[in-house]
């Protein structure tokens, strides 16, 4: 039936959309009649949002607005345009996103997002302009230096200027609120410009050879024609333009003869951004598994051909071969016609194990993850969405990987915090991997050496099936640890010293063998903060309150956390005494000593500081492989996941100041980090040894790292979160209320709480707060803290929808609050 002739007024229809900005609410939209295609669920859309311009989601189509919404219809907008075509999202990952932004009370839109690679994100950039108001303001206030003066004194001179360029200038933190008033106030105009660096697929010119008619053996034809026929043929009958002219060192002209003549056709083709780069990869093994590795495989297996949902956690401990029961369990999905999905923390930090996988499976995995270009992200989804790759492999955000018919997911190390999003929307992908492949009527595996408490805890209550790879390959034994005891080692000397006689001892045998080691100081810089010995401050950062830390190299004084550095006084800022004093060592001044106690040794350091060049990372771990080097220093980075089999000892110089944090999963994180760095030693024919220096050495954590004891510690810590009332035996939410004035973040914080006491229903939750956050200023911004825990996740979601909700009507800024639902980082 067409309802062309009708007014327009009868076939309206109304969208919801959800707009990528941190809000769990979507709006609702008028479609006017010339908005393009049909409005659909998963297509993106451009609409006003108040005085801006914004790019969105559609995520529901209807005629009629529901009475009891009591949204007033004339008070409807109208979308702008829509973008799309067809839907971005299969009708698989657009129903995951909706969940996961429910399961984490977050937002949908900034879910859908997340779930695109980056260049299909349109952003618009929002720029401003001095308005006749704004330039009266300025000469009244000519010689005032308030920041609004300030901005409006640039737009003067600088005409209209985009707001990330403002916020280079004027810093990020401070524009926002500043541009917000002034624009209020109407001395300022601003404009939404939609951003242009969207992604295209990469075309590049190429030119093949055509079927010939006539005069096959050449006659007529010049010699350059001649040439280009044959290196064309040789090449297997087509070539990139530029590579054929240069292989011939012909002139253009002799090819375009010949296109002219029909002999060859010149055309455009699409080409592959290839993250593989060299397309290098590691020849496939043969291998005849293991009796735990067959158990594993068979019961993977078995799931696999039911076609139903299962769940198991892999509990391997390092180096008993669990990637040879992913891969294999991979191909059996694929036998079975469907595809497969394997979530890495972080696999720029393991080329070895891409390149396996690329051997394994060639062309058929596409790789995913934030090191990529955006060129090489975008056609490696595509791929995916296309069909053409049916295995994904990615960080994080590749659990929304637009793969159909899924059969198989694995989420390797699903201990590690980095499936878990730092900001806003928070979500963790290993368990947004699990409902995935609950939706999917798919298997999922977790697997780890050190599972995380929760998927432990799961396997007991019977959520997951736990399967148990208890050996090493090959009956290798684990490495033996030993704790090394710091105080007596400061007793005998005196001093506190970097490195123990000990450890200096285990270097120079293991290096005297020809073997490797691998020290771990989980701490970047040169000294972890600068303290005056006459008045006793120490050096803090003027945006957070975090010490600064000393890095040698660069001659200066840095913040971690937002990156503010100086120059490295020579005088005490506070006292000008001379007495600076150096504490806490780090990876630049452990990089120091070794290289002086140990000059024969090649010796790479790898943290943050030293591995921020592209594939960097990569060399000095290919070059360690190959013997190249003989010793890797380093922070975490070098603990993760690494097959090097001449590595015999581990140095762990100070665990302690992990232990210290004001966090319920220090102890759990301590524990993995050790039993992760110690599993990097002895993975070879030679046994591997570990030696832990520490000043606690009785702390339960180190004991059961040193037996690598899993289940002592996993019971002796979930007694401890049973008694206290933490994850898993709880569901935790942490609210944080941050703002640059202190009084008005302590009074959002107290509006926050008071929603959330509200809607307590039947004191389901208990509330906790708010109060200081351990590190209470941050980036310029007062941190305040709120913990909600709750017997049952409907109430904890329940309660914190609606707390929220009372808040914000009662005037919070919402802007402000960021609550998370299962937060892993509490400080
Ligand atoms: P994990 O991930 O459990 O730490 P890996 O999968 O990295 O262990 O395997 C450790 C080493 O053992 C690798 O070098 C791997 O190639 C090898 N390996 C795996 N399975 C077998 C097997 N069945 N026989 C021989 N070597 C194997
Ligand atoms: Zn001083
Ligand atoms: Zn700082």
């Amino acid at each position: 039936m067409s309802r062309a002739n009708e007014p327009a007024e009868d076939r309206a229809i109304y969208i919801d959309v959800a707009l990528p900005l941190p809000l769990r609410r979507t709006f609702t939209y008028r479609v006017p009649a010339d908005l393009g295609s049909d409005p659909s669920a998963g297509k993106r859309v451009e609409v006003p949002f108040g005085s801006r311009k914004l790019t969105g989601y559609v995520v529901r189509v209807f005629s009629e607005l529901e009475p009891e919404t009591a949204i007033d219809p004339r008070s409807i907008r109208s979308a702008l345009a829509l973008i799309d075509d067809e839907s971005l999202f299969t009708d698989e990952i657009f129903e995951l996103t909706r969940w996961t932004a429910n399961y984490y009370a977050a937002s949908w839109g900034e879910i859908l997002k997340a779930a695109l690679p980056a260049g299909m994100n349109l952003t618009s950039e929002r720029s401003f302009s001095i308005t006749s108001e704004g330039r009266q303001k300025l000469l009244d206030s000519i010689n005032s230096k308030p920041l609004a003066v300030q901005l409006l004194r640039w737009l003067e001179e600088h005409g209209e200027t985009s707001k990330r360029s403002l916020e280079t200038e004027f810093g990020p933190k401070r524009v926002g609120p500043a541009v917000r008033s002034l624009e209020k106030d109407g001395f300022i105009a601003g404009t939404d410009k939609r951003s242009v660096r969207e992604v295209r697929p990469k075309l590049r010119k190429a030119v093949r050879i055509m079927p010939a008619v006539g005069d096959l053996n050449g006659k007529g034809l010049t010699n350059a024609q001649q040439a280009v026929l044959t290196a064309l043929v040789n090449a297997g009958g087509q070539l990139d333009f530029a590579n054929l002219l240069e292989l011939t060192q012909v002139s253009g002209s002799a090819v375009s003869t010949l296109a002219k003549r029909g002999r060859v056709e010149v055309f455009v083709r699409e080409e592959r951004r290839d993250p593989f780069g060299d397309g290098e990869r590691s020849q496939p093994q043969k291998l005849n598994l293991t009796d735990e590795q067959n158990a594993a495989l068979d019961e993977i297996g078995k799931a696999i051909e039911s076609g139903e949902f299962h769940s198991f956690l892999l509990h391997g401990v390092t180096g008993s071969g669990k990637t040879e029961v992913y891969i294999r369990a991979m191909r059996q999905s694929l036998r079975r016609g469907r595809s497969a999905l394997m979530l890495v923390p972080e696999i720029a930090l393991t080329p070895v194990f891409s390149r396996r996988l690329r051997g394994a499976f060639g062309d058929e995995v596409a790789i995913l993850h934030s090191k990529l270009s955006r060129g090489e992200r975008f056609d490696e989804w595509r791929r995916l969405r296309s069909g053409e790759a049916r295995i994904a492999i990615g960080t994080r955000s590749a659990v929304f990987a637009p793969l159909e018919n899924l059969g198989l997911v694995i989420v390797d190390e699903e201990h590690d915090s980095s499936y878990r999003q730092n900001e806003s929307p928070f979500y963790n992908a290993r368990d947004v991997a699990v409902m995935r492949a609950n939706m999917a009527a798919g298997v999922v595996v977790l697997g780890s050496a050190t599972p995380s408490l929760e998927s432990f805890h799961n396997t007991r209550s019977g959520k997951y099936r736990y399967l148990r790879m208890p050996t090493r390959i090959e009956d290798r034994p684990l490495a033996e640890a030993e704790l090394v005891d710091m105080r007596d080692v400061f007793r005998a000397s005196g001093k506190d010293v970097l490195l123990s006689p000990r450890l200096i001892e285990g270097i120079r045998e293991t290096h005297a063998k020809g073997e490797q080691s691998i020290i771990l100081l989980n701490r970047r810089g040169f000294s972890a903060f600068v303290l005056c010995r006459s008045c006793g401050e120490s050096l803090r950062c003027r945006n957070c309150d975090i010490t600064l830390t000393y890095h040698k190299r660069d001659g200066k004084i840095s913040c971690h956390y937002c990156g503010y550095n100086v120059p490295t006084p020579k005088v005490c800022p506070f006292c000008e005494s001379e007495f600076l004093y150096f504490i806490g060592d780090g990876t630049e001044k452990l990089e120091l000593t070794l290289e002086k106690l140990f000059p024969d040794l090649r010796i790479a350091r790898i943290d943050r500081d030293t591995m921020n060049r592209k594939g960097q990372m990569q060399k000095t771990l290919f070059a360690f492989d190959r013997g190249e080097i003989d010793m890797l220093a380093g922070t975490q980075m070098i603990a993760k996941g690494h097959d090097f089999h001449n590595v015999t000892l581990v140095g762990v110089i100070s665990v302690d100041t992990g232990l210290g944090l004001p966090d319920f999963r220090s102890a759990e994180r301590t524990f993995q980090l050790l039993t992760q760095v110690a599993g990097r030693a002895g993975r070879g024919a030679k046994p591997g040894k570990v030696l832990i220096q520490t000043y606690y050495p009785e702390h339960y954590a180190l004991q059961h790292a040193r037996r690598q004891d899993y289940e002592g510690f996993a019971n002796e810590e979930l007694g401890f979160r049973q008694r206290m009332a933490y994850p898993p035996f709880v569901v935790l939410a942490s609210i944080f209320v941050k703002h640059p004035n202190e009084n008005v973040a302590r009074q959002n914080a107290e509006l926050v709480k008071a929603g959330l006491v509200e809607f307590n229903v039947e004191k389901k939750c208990l509330i906790l707060g708010p109060a200081p956050a351990s590190i209470s200023r941050l980036k310029g911004e007062f941190r305040y803290q709120i913990l909600v825990k709750s017997r049952g996740r409907k109430a904890l979601r329940t309660t914190l929808e609606m707390g929220l909700d009372a808040a914000e009507r009662a005037g919070c800024d919402m802007r402000s609050v960021f609550a998370e639902i299962d937060p892993i980082n509490l400080m």
